[in-house]
C-alpha cells in the first residue's frame, strides 16, 4: 500500500477527476458480467486530506465488515479490488444478487456501526443505475455531529472542517481500538 499520499492536500479538480475515473471503472466492471451488481465503496472524509495511516486502517476494517456481512448473508463475491488513491480509499465488489436487497444490507452496515457512518456504500444494478436510499423509501443520512441530516449541515456549513475531521478521527480510533481489543481476546482464548 502506498503511503506517499499521506497528508496530500487534494484540489477540487483532483476530487472531480477521481469521480469521473470511478464512474468509468464502474462501467468497465459491470460490462464484465450480465448478472452481477456492483458495490462501490468510498469513505466520507471531511476536509481536503483524504489519506492517512488511520484512514487506511479504518477503510480496511470497513471492507472486512463488508466481506463478513456478505458472507453472513450468503452473497457470492464474483470479483473484488481495493485502491488507495491520494484522493481516498476505494473498493469494488462485484456480487451476485439483486441491487435493492444488496443496498438494504449496505444501509444496515452504514447504520449499525459507528465506523459504518464513515462509509459510503453505493450499489449499482447490472445496468449501472444507482440504487439510492430514497429508492428504498429511506431518508438521507444523519450528520456525524448533530441530529440533522448530513446534507443540510453541509449546505449550511453548520460544522467547521476541523470539527468534522476531529469527529472522524474519534470514530476511526474507537473502531480500531475495539477491533484490537477483540483480536487480543481471540488470541487469549484460542487454543495453541
Ligand atoms: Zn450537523
Amino acid at each position: 500500500m502506498s503511503t506517499e499520499a499521506y497528508g496530500h492536500i487534494c484540489t477540487g479538480q483532483e476530487i472531480l477527476a477521481s469521480r469521473d475515473a470511478r464512474a468509468a471503472r464502474q462501467r468497465a466492471w459491470l460490462a464484465q458480467t450480465s448478472d452481477c451488481c456492483l458495490i462501490s465503496a468510498t469513505m466520507n472524509i471531511a476536509g481536503p486530506c483524504k489519506r492517512s495511516a488511520l484512514i487506511d486502517q479504518g477503510f480496511d476494517l470497513g471492507m472486512q465488515m463488508v466481506e463478513q456481512v456478505l458472507d453472513n448473508m450468503q452473497v457470492l463475491i464474483h470479483k473484488q479490488q481495493r485502491w488507495h488513491f491520494k484522493t481516498g480509499c476505494e473498493a469494488f465488489f462485484l456480487v451476485h444478487g439483486e441491487a435493492r436487497s444488496i443496498k438494504r444490507i449496505m444501509i444496515w452496515l452504514e447504520e449499525a456501526t459507528e465506523l459504518g457512518r464513515l462509509l459510503d456504500l453505493d450499489v449499482l444494478d447490472e445496468r449501472g443505475a444507482v440504487c439510492s436510499r430514497s429508492d428504498l423509501g429511506l431518508g438521507g443520512r444523519k450528520c456525524l455531529i448533530c441530529s440533522y441530516l448530513a446534507y443540510q449541515c453541509a449546505r449550511l456549513g453548520r460544522h467547521s472542517s476541523d470539527e468534522l475531521v476531529h469527529k472522524t478521527e474519534q470514530i476511526l480510533r474507537a473502531a480500531l481500538d475495539q477491533t484490537a481489543h477483540l483480536n487480543a481476546q481471540k488470541r487469549i482464548s484460542a487454543p495453541d
